[in-house]
């Protein structure tokens, strides 16, 4: 499986992340149903972005790009992705090997050429499948003259870079090939690194819908071309993550990374849980109020996880529950609306059973029955962790009732509510939750 992965020029933003956790979701689903995944995603961290970036920054490439990596990494975890196999990035040497060796087989076999300008250039015309996965009638690029074509030297307007010719703008950054000093095109990138780690033919490619033209489809010219075999047997592109019926989008501006959602006081699970509700075909409205409702969603599931580890905790052996809707509603396309709406029926269901008095084995077996379920959610119900500045006010508030300090004990709890903490006190001792928004 290969899944193309950001330009690490700023901060991802949670549109990128909505690609990225649908990856997680087909992944995840697919290790429940027994396949092995293997899981390749690149950085790009050499393209026009990134060049310019580390101009205005006055710091060398690299430097420039290393703080966005770690960034990524960490907001990948924040949201339980999982991490892919290798994480390949543009500027290794053993990858700009290969994209060179690429380039130059490309232009033996007739497919690319170097123009005037100096850059190498893919030959749409000698590769009659162009367009397909997209779509796509050669002859409309052809005729909407919006791209320049005597901007280079190009035979065909829609002929895209394989290799880009160094110039002023670049400064120091370029690399030796045979056509001169350069760097690789984008779309390279993908074709040379997937075969170089995955082989010549993948099962799955993923990506935004925006990815479909001309990216992936320059990847299957490229790589077809070359291998002459079938480059990808499935591609699955995810609709985008809108503001106001608009792609959230560097360029527009009307971006959140993960970062400023945080900064409001939501964790990675509400995150989390926000970008997968909705089939990966179908465009998601990024708002606050779907934030709330996730946050309400992810309390309701904690709710029942507190109420069943109560009833199970005398329990011996567990009953075994058969209910595979949930993962039968993700065979059909990866259905997560539907499995979610099982997943609250159970809810639904067994709520009520816990009002009757649930038998503790059938809780202990419904408890499993949602560990394997969230081995493809991952909603780490489970592991969250209090901030410790919260951690710390339970505690002192928990010091003022045992003191029998009810004034303090109730300032305390305020401020809990102030920062959006719910304490609920037990015969276990107190129990804190998310604080659900009243509009919610
Ligand atoms: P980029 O860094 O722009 O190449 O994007 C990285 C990945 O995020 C690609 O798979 C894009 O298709 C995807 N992507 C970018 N914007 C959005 C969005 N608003 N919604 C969903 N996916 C997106
Ligand atoms: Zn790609």
């Amino acid at each position: 499986m290969y899944t193309c992965g950001p330009t690490v020029y700023s901060h991802a933003h949670i549109g990128n992340f909505r690609a990225y956790i649908f990856e997680d979701l087909l992944q995840r689903h697919l290790e429940s149903r027994g396949f092995k995944v293997e899981r390749v995603m690149n950085l790009t961290d050499v393209d026009d972005k990134t060049i310019r970036g580390s101009r205005d920054a006055n710091l060398p490439l690299r430097e420039f790009t290393a703080p966005f990596k770690q960034a990524f990494f960490q907001d990948v975890d924040t949201l339980q992705i999982k991490r892919a196999e290798a994480y390949p990035a543009a500027t290794e040497d053993r990858f700009l090997k290969d994209m060179i060796l690429m380039i130059e087989k490309l232009i033996a076999l007739g497919l690319a050429y170097q123009a005037e300008d100096k850059s190498v250039y893919f030959r749409i015309n000698r590769f009659p499948e162009y367009g397909h996965l997209a779509h796509f009638d050669l002859s409309e690029l052809r005729s909407t003259g919006r791209v320049k074509s005597d901007e280079y030297d190009k035979e065909h307007v829609g002929d895209f870079a394989l290799w880009k010719a160094w110039d002023d703008e670049d400064g120091d950054v370029w690399w030796e090939s045979p056509w001169g000093r350069g760097r690789p095109g984008w779309h390279i990138e993908c074709s040379a690194m997937a075969t170089a780690l995955l082989g010549e033919e993948l099962d799955l490619h993923c990506g935004g819908v925006d990815n479909i033209f001309p990216h992936h489809e320059a990847e299957i010219a490229q790589s077809e071309g070359c291998s002459g075999k079938q480059f990808v047997r499935y591609w699955l592109h995810c609709a985008h993550l809108l503001v106001d019926g608009q792609k959230m989008s560097k360029s527009l501006g009307n971006f959140y990374t993960l970062r400023d959602v945080l900064a409001k006081g939501y964790s990675g699970r509400e995150v989390r849980y926000a970008l997968i509700r909705v089939h990966y075909r179908a465009p998601l409205n990024f708002t606050w109020e779907g934030m709330e409702e996730a946050r309400q969603a992810l309390t309701r599931i904690d709710e029942w996880l507190r109420r069943l580890r109560e009833a199970a905790a005398k329990a011996d052996a567990a009953e075994q529950i058969n209910d595979d809707k949930f993962g039968a509603a993700l065979d059909d396309d990866l259905n997560i609306s539907a499995a979610l709406g099982h997943l609250f029926e159970q809810i639904r269901e067994s709520n009520r059973e816990l009002d009757a008095g649930i038998a503790p084995a059938r809780a202990k077996g419904l408890l499993e029955w949602w560990q394997r379920i969230n081995q493809v959610l991952a909603f780490a119900a489970e592991e969250e962790k209090l901030p410790q500045e919260i951690a710390q006010l339970v505690e002192e508030r928990q010091q003022a009732r045992l003191a029998r300090d009810w004034r303090k004990s109730d300032e305390l709890r305020q401020q809990l509510q102030a920062r959006g903490w719910e304490v609920r006190d037990t015969a276990e001792g107190p129990v804190v939750t998310r604080r659900l928004s009243t509009s919610a």
